[in-house]
């Protein structure tokens, strides 16, 4: 069961491709939780990942491509967040043959709101939304008690160049799965916990 989950930032992708994991036996490979990781070491690499990363822009080709190579590696159990984002990586997904994508549909103006309320833990491994998924104790997290802080690239002015890149460079890749025939499109404009229900009905069919 090889799954991509395509949709803007903010549409609940991490969300969802955390729960499929779980419930599924997914490997969920993120490639955002990746180039984060990596911009967090002192490295030329790191820096240049970081520039695109704070500007709001998909970092190149390459250096995604290769990771996810590396990391798919012989695996035929897993669901992808975040990749493909570009025509020419969902070209690249040929050589991994995906059986399904599920696109979660989000209106831009949920997404700017949802965005600005989305919290971490300083560590960044648990996330919370100030609506959704509120933290026990307001700005700590209810883990590893450390300050809940935001990602950098979900301050408005960086949330509306991310959209923007969205449309322009990620819809293509819609239409491209569309024509693949893979596609499935869901709601993600209610409660995670509904877009949960409607993600996992479509699993389960694909699997039936
Ligand atoms: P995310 O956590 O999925 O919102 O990704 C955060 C940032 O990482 C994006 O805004 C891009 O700069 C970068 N990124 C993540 N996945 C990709 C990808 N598949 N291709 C290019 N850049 C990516």
């Amino acid at each position: 069961m090889k799954i991509a989950l395509l949709g803007p930032p903010g549409s609940g992708k991490g969300t969802i491709a955390k729960r499929l994991s779980k419930s599924f036996k997914l490997f969920n490979l993120s490639t955002g939780e990746i180039l984060r990781d990596q911009i967090k070491k002192d490295t030329l690499l790191s820096k240049e990942l970081k520039k695109y990363m704070d500007r709001g822009e998909l970092v190149p080709n390459h250096f995604v491509e290769e990771v996810v190579r590396l990391e798919l590696h012989n695996k035929k159990r897993y669901v992808l967040d975040g990749f493909p984002r570009k025509i020419d990586e969902a070209k690249a997904t040929k050589d991994f043959k995906l059986d399904l994508v599920i696109y979660l549909h989000v209106p831009d103006e949920d997404l700017i709101k949802r965005l600005a309320d989305r919290r971490h833990c300083q560590k960044g491994l648990h996330n919370y939304h100030l609506i959704y998924f509120p933290s026990k104790k307001p700005g700590i997290c209810d883990i590893d008690k450390s300050k809940l802080i935001r990602r950098k690239d979900d301050n408005p002015k960086v949330i509306k160049e991310r959209l923007k890149v969205y449309h322009h460079e990620t819809e293509p890749v819609i239409k491209y799965f569309q024509r693949k025939k893979i596609l499935r499109t869901i709601d993600g404009a209610p409660h995670p916990k509904e877009v949960y229900k409607a993600v996992k009905r479509v699993v389960k069919e694909y699997l039936r």
